[in-house]
């Protein structure tokens, strides 16, 4: 019998705390190690963004980490398993094969004036780029080409698995999470006789990157996930498939398109 290092992160709802005693009890039971700092499987047990926040915490660690996902609210996206299949889940623990399905990662490096070094992140579902009080002006290039120059609220950058999230609410498209690519969406772009944007999300191949370059100003609000990232003199921030992927923990096979369907249509 497999014995693995477990950490388990969990969300403050009720639910989620008895979910994860329940959860420590059977690991302890079964001979599996408690490890936060060098974890072989993360277990998160809320909604994705309790998932989010656990990808945050072991970023630094993801050629070593496989995640899981147990919800306790709604079937969510990177959640696969209920709270009331933990007995199930510690036995597949017990007989893991090693097997894992791995996603794309968003890289994000934003470049700031006056020389101050760049600050590099990794998005698990986007990054967007609004600013405070006025319409932003921002040009878009691809491969280091002008492609347009947007007005408007913002810009979406989204994962393949972060696409049916903040990209879906801004009239992105939900794209399958084995695509190895990334989309770029606009949040109320400005379009009229004299400025014009595309008008529609596209979707950058692999080797492609985007950088937006903003104007001077220092009221832009840079998001990565959950967080917020305000930052005076910000001069561009740059997008590409990052090298590294998130791997998941394999053990039975979820379909895509079910799960869209369950999360945004129901019974047909
Ligand atoms: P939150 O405000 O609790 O999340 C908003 C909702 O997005 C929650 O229902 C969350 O599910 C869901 N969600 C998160 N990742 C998803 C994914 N990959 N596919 C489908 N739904 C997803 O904040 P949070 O839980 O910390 O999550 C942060 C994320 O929320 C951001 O990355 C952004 O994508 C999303 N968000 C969306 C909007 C919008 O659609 N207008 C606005 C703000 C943030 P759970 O309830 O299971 O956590
Ligand atoms: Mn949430």
């Amino acid at each position: 019998m497999k014995k693995l290092k477990v950490a388990v992160i969990h969300s403050h709802v009720e639910q989620s705390l008895q979910a994860a005693d329940r959860l420590y009890q059977l690991l302890k039971q079964s001979g599996h190690e408690i490890d936060r700092d060098n974890p072989d499987i993360v277990i998160s047990i809320g909604g994705d963004g309790t998932l989010l926040s656990a990808f945050h915490l072991y970023n630094h660690k993801l050629d070593r980490v496989r995640f899981l996902g147990v919800h306790t609210g709604h079937l969510g996206f990177y959640t696969d398993w209920r709270d009331y299949e933990l007995e199930e889940l510690v036995n597949s623990l017990c007989n893991d094969q090693e097997k894992s399905v791995s996603y794309p990662l968003l890289d994000v490096r934003i470049k700031y004036r006056n020389g101050k070094p760049d600050k590099h992140f990794l998005a698990l579902n986007e990054s967007t780029i609004k600013r405070g009080s006025r319409t932003m002006v921002a040009d878009v290039l691809i491969k280091d080409e002008m492609f347009e120059r947007f007005r408007g609220d913002g810009l979406s950058v989204s994962t393949p698995t972060g696409s049916t999230a903040y990209n879906k609410s801004v009239g992105g498209a939900v794209l399958h999470p084995s695509i190895n690519a990334f989309q770029l969406a606009e949040i109320a772009s400005l379009n009229n006789r004299v400025f014009r944007t595309l008008g529609s999300p596209i979707v950058v191949a692999q080797q492609e990157w985007v950088e937006i370059q903003l104007q001077n100003s220092t009221d832009y609000l840079v998001t990565i996930d959950q967080f917020n990232i305000q930052q005076d003199e910000i001069k561009s921030v740059e997008y590409k498939i990052a090298e590294e992927r998130i791997h998941f923990a394999s053990y039975r096979h979820m379909h895509f398109w079910h799960r869209v369907r369950d999360a945004f249509i129901g019974e047909v």
